[in-house]
């Protein structure tokens, strides 16, 4: 999918490094990927001698930083524009905040709905690659943390409101109270019981992805269950108020060759309203022993039909269909304004290289192509 194009899915896929069980218990192995950056290629082998090719935007090896995998994944959807003006300006300095509001293309900073995910089996990188705090080592620091510094750093508390809300229990029974309500007129999506914070800088949003991932853990530990088999899900509403944009600071120039600026004060400030979803998707393995993992059936009905509804939906994108099944599910109807007319979708697949999970490296790989 073009990044560039509404509604078109952005799809990426990500290897991580062998661990180090996998060096030794796998060492006469080969990976059952292997990866061709420049081409933006993968390929999937099938025995010594075949394997299958597969295309698609970005092809990260298990030597891309954090830093690359942003701004591959994540920054076209945040703030693209950068990017475009970089390219275009030859006179460096003639950036300003005026142009890049002005700047057409879609992304959160300019008032679009953003979403970035990511899919795929437990322990291939889906976390690592959008949850990480990185508090000691800032190179470290995974897409949720990156997209608020760029996203508080573009905006100011006293006229930007950025406010973010982190959600990981949605398909929990006991959370069926947690309502997704969407406004017939606008259809944008809203969940009145979900606490919203008002964010005014980095620091307290550091301390909110820690006090919500402690609580992912104790809750997991508590129950017994596999962290990485509930969605972890980032809401970040962003409010812009391009104050006098359309009428304020326009220069005339009179008859008489002289220049005044009109000031139209009274003019109510235009507010933009976007948001950013950030979704850390559950486990893409099937559970098939029911309470195997600590969930009863229920829960990994539940899972696996979010799951697969997301695949609808995503396929719909791509194939640029008019009907885009979100009913299916409670993660796609929470996801239904960030589907289509302008907005955006990044999707970031994680694999592991053992040939052991070939089976499961290869769906994820399908999962990443329908989306395409
Ligand atoms: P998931 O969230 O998909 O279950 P995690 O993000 O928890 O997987 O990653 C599983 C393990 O692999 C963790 O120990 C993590 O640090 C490590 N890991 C994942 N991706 C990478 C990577 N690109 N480079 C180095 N280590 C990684
Ligand atoms: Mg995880």
């Amino acid at each position: 999918g073009d990044a560039g194009v509404p509604g078109r899915v952005r799809v990426a896929v990500r290897l991580r490094p062998r661990n180090a069980e996998e060096m030794i218990a796998d060492a006469d192995f080969a990976d059952c990927v292997e990866l061709q950056p420049e081409l933006k290629r993968l390929k999937l082998r099938k025995n010594n001698w075949e394997s299958e090719t597969y295309e698609f935007d970005e092809v990260l090896t298990e030597f891309a930083s954090q830093k690359r995998v942003y701004e591959v994944v994540a920054k076209p959807v945040v703030e693209f524009a950068v990017y475009l003006l970089d390219a275009a300006s030859s006179s460096s300095h003639a950036l300003n905040v005026s142009t890049l509001r002005h700047n057409p293309f879609l992304s959160v900073l300019e008032g679009y709905n953003g979403t970035v995910m990511a899919y795929g089996q437990t322990g291939t990188g889906k976390t690592f690659t959008l949850g990480r705090l990185g508090e000691e080592d800032t190179a470290a620091r995974g897409i949720m943390v990156r997209a608020m510094e760029d996203i508080l750093g573009d905006t100011s508390p006293e006229t930007d409101p950025v406010s973010v809300s982190y959600l990981q229990d949605l398909l929990v029974p006991a959370n069926d109270n947690i309502a997704i309500v969407e406004d017939p007129k606008t259809g944008d999506v809203s969940l009145p019981g979900v606490t919203s914070v008002e964010l005014r800088d980095q620091k307290s949003f550091m301390e909110l992805l820690r006090l919500g991932e402690a609580h992912r853990f104790a809750a997991n530990t508590k129950l017994n269950t596999e962290s990485s088999r509930s969605h972890a899900i980032l809401i970040v509403h962003v409010k812009r108020s391009v104050k006098g944009r359309h009428d304020a600071d326009q220069s005339f120039h009179g008859e008489n060759g002289t220049s005044s600026t009109m000031v139209t004060s009274f003019r109510p400030p235009i507010v933009r309203k976007s948001k950013l979803v950030v979704v850390d998707l559950a486990g893409s393995e099937r559970i098939d022993k029911s309470g195997s993992e600590g969930h009863t059936l229920e829960e990994a009905k539940s899972i696996n039909l979010s799951l697969s509804a997301l695949g609808k939906c995503i396929n719909a994108l791509a194939e640029n269909s008019p009907h885009v099944p979100v009913r299916d599910s409670k993660l796609t109807r929470l996801l239904r304004d960030s589907f289509g007319g302008s907005a955006r979708t990044s999707l970031v697949v994680t694999i592991g290289p053992s040939p052991r999970h070939r089976g499961e490296t290869s769906s994820t790989i399908m999962f990443g192509q329908r989306a395409m």
